[in-house]
């Protein structure tokens, strides 16, 4: 089967065995969303090799549990061993012995089929197209800083990142939240996507926004991100660290100690919560989708998401049709 293959820091499309039948349940991909993550990863990121991809929304091929073949799923990405204590007490997700998909130790979904645990896997309602479903994984990630932080109705919020990660969250705070909500980024043209939202060039930030905000979202993964999350956030308030990225530099962090800051590092969420989320709202995720390439042209896929400023560049298979 074809696959979206990282050798080093090559990415290139490869023919590779199908996943065998009789273990994991096997899934036909349908569509597949490349995110910063798969960026980052081909920039050196984890020192994974392998087929890329951990968004995606696919066919279930396997009868398994209480699923059936034919069902459309998602899957938590995250694979725990099932016997240390954070498996236990339901943190597969910060197991030390995990597989991620896509990410560490295990295939990812940019293929004709991909294995998740039965465990891992969520169903997908009839109401929730497959363009609104491929947005599980970030949704899920989003959602998650409401489960690590208290937001309270009317705290003020800023999102700084005008990225795929930060306009989904911005969409999200725009729809639940009723305090004021401020999106900096740097490009106007994406800010179509989310008409209601108040949004603010980072060049644009003036001493009338410092120490403003009682929560900072930081999805820029730039070091500028944070110094202006710094900058921006009252004391005694909380910056909500949302970016993996490959390099590290130095930042001081000293204004965060005298302002008495907390600072959250917030990685992946709980599915069946997004795919509920998607299932109860119209959240309009699927405005983020930039294009939409097949399989067999991944690599052009690829490059087009390479380019700065671009939105959710999605993968099709055939069985998507
Ligand atoms: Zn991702
Ligand atoms: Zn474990």
């Amino acid at each position: 089967m074809k696959s979206l293959f990282l050798h080093g820091k090559q990415v290139r499309i490869e023919e590779i065995p199908l996943p065998t039948p009789g273990g994991e349940p096997r899934i036909a991909l349908r569509l597949a969303g490349i995110c910063r993550t798969d960026l980052e990863l081909a920039k050196g990121y984890m020192g994974y090799d392998g087929t890329l991809g951990h968004e995606f929304v696919g066919t279930l091929l396997d009868t398994t549990g209480a699923l059936s073949a034919g069902m459309r799923v998602v899957g938590e990405i995250n694979c725990g061993c099932g016997n240390c204590n954070w498996c236990h007490s339901g943190l597969e997700r910060h197991c030390p012995n995990r597989t991620v998909l896509g990410i560490s130790g295990r295939p990812g979904c940019f293929a004709e089929q991909l294995t998740l645990p039965e465990k891992n896997l969520v169903p997908v309602p009839d109401s929730i197209p497959d363009e609104r479903a491929v947005f599980a994984e970030p949704l899920a990630a989003v959602l998650e800083i409401f489960e690590q932080v208290l937001v309270r109705p009317m705290d003020s919020m800023a999102i700084i990142g005008d990225g795929k990660l930060g306009l989904l969250a911005a969409m999200v705070f725009a729809q639940r939240h009723t305090g004021p909500v401020l999106l900096i980024g740097h490009h106007p043209s994406k800010w179509k996507s989310i008409p209601e939202m108040r949004c603010l060039h980072e060049n644009e930030i003036g001493n009338d926004l410092v120490a403003q905000f009682d929560m900072v979202i930081e999805a820029s993964g730039t070091v500028a991100g944070l110094v202006c999350a710094q900058r921006i956030v009252r004391p005694r308030g909380t910056i909500v660290l949302k970016s993996t990225v490959e390099r590290s530099e130095p930042l001081n962090l000293a204004v965060s100690v005298v302002n008495e800051v907390t600072i959250v590092g917030s990685r992946c969420g709980r599915l069946p919560a997004a795919i509920r989320f998607l299932e109860r709202t119209d959240l309009p995720v699927e405005r983020l989708i930039e294009a939409t390439y097949p399989l067999d042209q991944a690599e052009e896929a690829w490059k087009h998401a390479c380019r700065a400023g671009t939105l959710k560049i999605c993968l099709k298979t055939k069985e998507s049709a």
